[in-house]
Order: structure tokens, then sequence, then C-alpha cells
């Protein structure tokens, strides 16, 4: 019998976390913030010297009081790519188990990051594995990463393998055949497993029709607006998800076409590309000058708008979705930054759809119109499968249970739907605190 127990991320959109026990051993997959409640308790996305007691209590991180029983059976922890919704609980929460964190180069490179900034210790030994790596935990258990395409780069579907099958985890992915930034995924690997008990798999666009686009198509959206628009005397601001390395790289080709200067400004676009660099990913420092500091922030913004060459600068800012206390927020409502007429600003991201982001976006909107700027949205798509996608899955590898995750209920009931017209039937909609036990 295999267990799986629901600690975080299932029938609500945040704070993943999935516990799999198999006789008298067990691993933990992904251990992630929920990022609703982490910012509207911080302001910010970034991790910041709080408690895990008081998150906990904020619903902010997974609450892991009714797994504490197994504490010193958990013989791995296993973050599936370096979204904070995945990875950010870790140093919160790590501490409770004695198991090495195994995680792909990139991940690895990011918890390296976070840890050595903040006042962290962290006991847990981190291992890093290639995206296609096969890792034995024990007799009856073996880990397989199998290399997945998705808004982040280095990201794996995680099948954990035991003498009675495989439980598949399949949180977060799209299938991406012509990625801008590593390879496809492993359909191969996919097609070759055996026995998978249990998907749980990634539900949140289980009700958008058709497939999910490539990012190869987002190069071309964003091309189009930034080598299109004719902004010869002007300056242009491009804001995105600082962890979507492959969507930087795509910022900065359009960039160096225009042969304008490419500064990045933000601690966490500074701290992903520094990820990115130490784990030999890209190398963006060569390209683009990298201010992460806000003090120095506002220094770098304030001597630039002296320059006469104001119109052959790039800015490319944290503040996506109008965070308080990001670069694009302080530039708009604090005097960071003197605006001119026509200065172009790009948003390569959607608003992650909650009330705070919404309002926060509004106004931040309302603020940059007073300027007189033009507003580029919602040039983006996403990393998450579609219905479409999420079909090729389940076919592919015809698993004996589903539970759809990382999807609040109607997400999940749109899964099971389309599962249930696929012909498969053992769908299992579980909520944070449940168990299922799999025969
Ligand atoms: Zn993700």
């Amino acid at each position: 019998m295999i267990e799986v127990f629901a600690v975080g991320g299932f029938l609500e959109i945040g704070r993943n976390m999935t516990l799999i026990k198999y006789k008298d051993e067990a691993v933990i997959i992904d251990m992630g913030l929920h990022m609703d409640r982490y910012i509207e308790y911080t302001e910010d996305e970034d991790i910041e010297d709080l408690t895990a007691d008081e998150l906990m209590q904020a619903g902010a991180i997974p609450n892991i009081k009714d797994i504490m029983k197994y504490k010193d059976i958990v013989k791995a922890i296993i973050p599936t790519h370096v979204h904070l919704d995945h990875v950010g609980a870790i140093p919160f929460l790590a501490n409770n188990f004695k198991a090495p964190i195994l995680c792909t180069g990139f991940a690895g490179a990011f918890l390296n990051e976070i840890l050595s900034e903040h006042d962290f210790k962290l006991n847990n030994k981190i291992i890093t594995l290639n995206n296609n790596a096969t890792y034995k935990i024990s007799k009856n258990i073996t880990v397989e990463f199998i290399n997945m395409t998705h808004s982040t780069p280095d990201t794996v579907m995680v099948a954990v393998k035991t003498p009675e099958g495989s439980v598949l985890y399949c949180n977060d992915f799209k299938f991406d055949k012509s990625p801008t930034l590593g390879e496809k995924p492993n359909f191969e690997k996919l097609k070759k497993l055996k026995k998978v008990k249990l998907l749980i798999v990634d539900s949140l666009y289980a009700d958008r029709e058709g497939k999910t686009p490539s990012e190869s198509v987002a190069r071309e959206l964003l091309k189009d607006v930034v080598l299109g628009v004719n902004a010869d005397k002007n300056t242009i601001i491009i804001t995105t998800f600082s962890s979507h390395i492959a969507r930087l790289k795509s910022i900065i080709e359009s960039g160096k076409k225009l042969n304008r200067k490419i500064i990045f400004l933000g601690r966490s676009l500074s701290k992903y590309t520094q990820a990115a660099e130490s784990c030999g990913l890209v190398r963006f420092s060569d390209q683009v000058e990298i201010v992460k500091w806000g003090s120095k922030v506002k220094k770098k913004l304030s001597q630039l708008q002296k320059e006469k060459s104001r119109n052959k600068l790039m800015l490319v800012v944290t503040g996506h979705q109008a965070e308080p206390k990001a670069v694009l927020s302080k530039m708009a409502y604090n005097g960071f930054f003197d605006f001119k007429k026509g200065d172009v600003v790009v948003f390569s991201c959607k608003v992650i759809p909650n009330e705070i982001n919404e309002r926060n976006r509004k106004r931040l909107e309302r603020q940059l119109e007073k300027y007189n700027l033009r507003i580029f949205k919602d040039v983006h798509v996403s990393g998450h499968a579609s219905k479409e996608d999420l079909r090729d899955l389940i076919t592919l590898v015809k698993p004996e249970h589903i539970v759809p995750a990382h999807a609040d209920v109607p997400k999940s009931e749109a899964m099971k739907k389309l599962c249930i017209e696929t012909g498969f039937k053992n769908i299992h909609l579980i909520k944070e605190g449940q168990k299922l036990e799999i025969k």
C-alpha cells in the first residue's frame, strides 16, 4: 500500500506539499509558500526572516502538524522547481526533517542564494541532480526525475517508484516542444513509466480549452511589441516574473537588437539571475548591468534619467504584480524615475488573479497613465498545461488513480470531468490534511 498525504496545495492554489509513504519510509515533494497569503503578510515575495509558527498560522506555509509523526522516516525533500509556491517554505520547514533536499541545479543554486542572504541555517544537505536523474533512496524507493517545460528552467516531474508501482507527481508543467531555453519534455521517459498507480496533476488550467502555447510564441509576442513600437525617443521598461529565465533571455535578445543598454533592477531579478548563472544555465551578466539593492536602484535610476541617452535604455524591473515594495511601484509612486511622455511599459506577464494583485495592478496602471506612458499588457503565455495537454498526459501514462492538484474546487472538478471523458474513473478530490491509500 502506498499512502499519500495532502499537506498543502490540494483544492487550493499555493503552499504545495505532498508526503508519499511506503512501508516505513517516506518522501516529501515540494514545500512551498501560499503566495497570496505570504504577500499579504509581508507585502513582497522576497523571503523574509519570519518564524514558521507565524507563517503557518497565517496559512502562508503548509501545516505540517499532522505529518510530524513521520518526521523520522522522511528520506528526502524534493522540490520540483524554483517557484516559491514549491520551494519557498523550505527555509522555514525543512529543518524538521533529517533528510537531504534533492533537486535540479537551478533549484539548488536558488536555495543557496536565499540561505546565504538570510540567517537561515538549514541542516539538510542539498543534493543537485540532473533533470533526468534516477536516485535510489532505499531498497524500496527510487526517485526518478523527468525533464519538463514550465515558466522557469530546470523543472521536473517526479516519479516515486516502489515495488507496488509509482506515484507520478506533475506539478507544474506544460508540454512545450519548442522551448527557448533548456530541453523539450522527456516524453520517452513518460512513455516508459510502468504501473503508474497514482498521478498527482497540475489542474490549474484544466478548465482552459486547447493547448498552452510554447514559450517561443511568447518570444515572438515580445519581439512584436518591443521591436515594433516606435519608441526612438523613449525609455523602454519591461517587467516579468524574475524566475522566468527564458523570458529574460528573450527580453535581452530584443534589447540587443535595438542596441539598447539593458539594466536589471531589483532584488529578486538579481537573485534568480545569479542562481541561473551559478548553475550554468545562462550568462546574462556579460550582457546586462544588474542592480540589486533598493538604495542602489534609486541612485542608478536618478543617474540614468540625467543621461541624454535615455532613449537608448531598456530597464528590466521587478513589480509585474505591482507589489508595493518592487521597483516599478517605486518608480511610479516614489519618484524613483522621471517618466517622460511616450515611455513604454511592457508587462510580460499576466495578473495572477486575486484581490490584492488586481487592486494593486489597477492602481499602478492608473498611476502610470498619469505620466502619459504607452502601456502593453499580457505580453505573455502561461507555463501551465491546458485541457488538451492534460488529456495527452493522462493518455500517455495511463494512471490507475488521479488526484487533481494546484487547483481550487472548480478547476479540480474540471480535471475530474476531463479524466472521466478520457476514460479514467478513479479520480480523488482530496484536500489539505487528508490521506489517500492506494492498494
Ligand atoms: Zn511553477
